[in-house]
C-alpha cells in the first residue's frame, strides 16, 4: 500500500485562548495605537517590549511592524548610507537583501557551506569590502558564532542578526540575537510566534536603541517606552533621526505576549517533531542529513536535507513524487524563484559573482516546514514517504 500524508504544511495552531482574551480586551477599549494610553496604563506594546527584553536578557527592545522593517531599521540605526556595501548570506530569503536594498545599500553575498551556514572563509576574504554584516541565521542554522564574532570584531564590522528562524535558539547557551550589535525577529505567521505580521529588535547599545525608536515613528513620545534608553539619549539624536513609521500596535502586541511566555514549550514540541523526521531520514541512500553542532540549541520549525550532486531531473522527480503523496518539499536550486524560495542570483537588483561551491550546495537543498499541527506520527509518516521516494529515484539513477 502506498502511504499518503493528508495534512497541511501551512496550517498553524490556533491563537491561544489567553492571547484571544488579551486581544478582545484591546478591541473592547479601542486604544490600538501604541501611544494611545490612559493615565495609569502602560500599553500592550510597551509591555511586550519589556517582556521580550527581559526574556532575551537585552537592555533594550523595540516592537515594529515586521521582521523586514526591523532589519531595515537596524541598518539605518548603524548608519548605513545609500550606496554602502553590506555583507549578507547568499542562502537566505528575499526580505534580507530586500532590507539592504530598501536603504539604497548594496548586498555583497557571502557563500553557504554544506552545514547551511555562512561560509566563514569566504566571509573572511570579503570583510574588508564593508563595515556591516547582515547575518541571516537562515532556517535556524547557526554558524560558529565564536569565530564569526572574532572575525568581525577584529576588523570592526558591525553584525546585525536576522533571527527570523532562531527565536529561542542559542549558541553555547547564549540566546540567538545577543551576539551581534542588534538582533531582529519576525512575528509573522510562519515564524515562532504569530501575530500575522510584526517584528522585534533588541540591542544593548543605548544610541542604537534610541535611533531605532525614533526611526520606527515614536514622534516625541519615547518616554512611553518601557525598554528604551532615558530621555538624555534621545536628546542627542532626536533632531537628526528621521521618522520612518513602522510601529507595532497594541492588538498584535496583546496576541504576542502570551505566546512569548510559552516559547520554550513550543520549542520543545518543534524539536520532538524535527527529531522524528531526522531519525526517519537517516541513512537514506543519496540523502545528506544536515548535522547540528553541539554548541547549537536549535528550533526545529523547519528541516533541511541535501540531495548533493543530484541531477535537476532527479530532484524534480523526488519533489513531484513526494507532492503526489502529500509531502511538500521546497527546492532552493530551482532556476526560477517560486513561493518563498529564491537564490542570490534571483535578486537581479543586486550584482553578484558566481560562487560555484555555494551553487553546488544551493542546488541540493531540500526544505520542509514543520508546523506544530503535525503529530509525531505525521512526522514519522512524512519521513517514510521522503525516504521511500529518494531511495527509489536514487536507485534508478545508480542502477
Ligand atoms: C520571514 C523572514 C524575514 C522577514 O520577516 P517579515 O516579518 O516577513 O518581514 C527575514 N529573514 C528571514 C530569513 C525570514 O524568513
Amino acid at each position: 500500500m502506498t502511504e499518503i500524508f493528508a495534512g497541511s504544511f501551512t496550517q498553524q495552531e490556533p491563537i491561544p485562548d489567553d492571547a484571544i482574551e488579551a486581544a478582545l480586551a484591546v478591541l473592547r477599549h479601542g486604544r490600538l495605537h501604541r501611544y494611545n494610553i490612559v493615565p495609569g496604563e502602560l500599553g500592550e506594546t510597551a509591555l511586550l517590549e519589556q517582556d521580550f527584553a527581559a526574556q532575551m536578557g537585552a537592555k533594550y527592545c523595540l516592537a515594529v511592524s515586521s521582521g523586514g522593517y526591523a532589519m531595515a531599521t537596524a541598518l539605518r540605526a548603524v548608519g548605513v548610507q545609500p550606496g554602502d556595501p553590506v555583507l549578507t548570506n547568499a542562502f537566505t530569503l528575499a526580505p534580507v537583501p530586500g532590507s539592504i536594498a530598501s536603504v539604497g545599500a548594496k548586498p555583497v553575498f557571502v557563500g553557504v557551506t554544506e552545514d547551511l551556514t555562512i561560509d566563514l572563509d569566504d566571509l573572511e576574504g570579503k570583510l574588508e569590502q564593508a563595515r556591516v554584516l547582515m547575518l541571516s541565521h537562515m532556517r535556524g542554522h547557526l554558524c560558529d558564532m565564536d569565530r564569526l564574532m572574532e572575525l568581525c570584531d577584529a576588523v570592526g564590522v558591525t553584525v546585525i542578526e536576522d533571527c527570523a528562524h532562531t527565536m529561542g535558539a542559542a549558541w553555547r547557551g547564549q540566546l540567538s540575537g545577543r551576539q551581534g550589535a542588534i538582533g531582529c525577529y519576525s512575528c509573522q505567521t510562519y515564524k515562532h510566534v504569530n501575530s500575522g505580521e510584526g517584528g522585534l529588535l533588541i540591542t544593548d547599545d543605548e544610541e542604537l536603541a534610541a535611533k531605532a525608536t525614533m526611526l520606527s515613528g515614536s514622534y516625541m513620545l519615547y518616554e512611553r517606552h518601557l525598554a528604551a534608553p532615558g530621555p538624555e539619549v534621545f536628546d542627542r539624536i532626536k533632531y537628526t533621526t528621521p521618522n520612518v513609521s513602522g510601529r507595532m500596535d497594541n492588538l498584535r502586541a496583546a496576541i504576542l505576549r502570551p505566546q512569548l511566555r510559552d516559547l520554550n514549550r513550543q520549542v520543545e514540541r518543534w524539536n520532538e517533531r524535527y527529531g522524528r523526521i531526522e531519525k526517519g531520514l537517516r541513512d537514506t541512500p543519496g540523502l545528506t542529513i544536515v548535522e547540528r553542532p553541539n554548541a547549537e540549541t536549535y528550533v526545529g520549525s523547519s528541516i533541511q536535507f541535501l540531495l548533493l550532486d543530484w541531477s535537476s531531473e532527479g530532484i524534480a522527480e523526488v519533489i513531484g513524487r513526494c507532492a503526489a503523496r502529500g509531502v511538500e518539499l521546497k527546492w532552493f536550486g530551482g532556476a526560477e524563484p517560486t513561493g518563498f524560495t529564491s537564490r542570490y542570483d534571483s535578486w537581479r537588483y543586486a550584482e553578484s559573482t558566481r560562487m560555484p561551491d555555494s551553487d553546488r550546495v544551493l542546488a541540493g537543498i531540500m526544505d520542509m516546514r514543520v508546523p506544530l499541527t503535525f503529530s509525531l506520527d505525521d512526522c514519522s509518516l512524512i519521513a517514510r514517504i521522503i525516504r521511500d521516494e529518494v531511495t527509489r529515484i536514487h536507485n534508478q539513477a545508480t542502477s
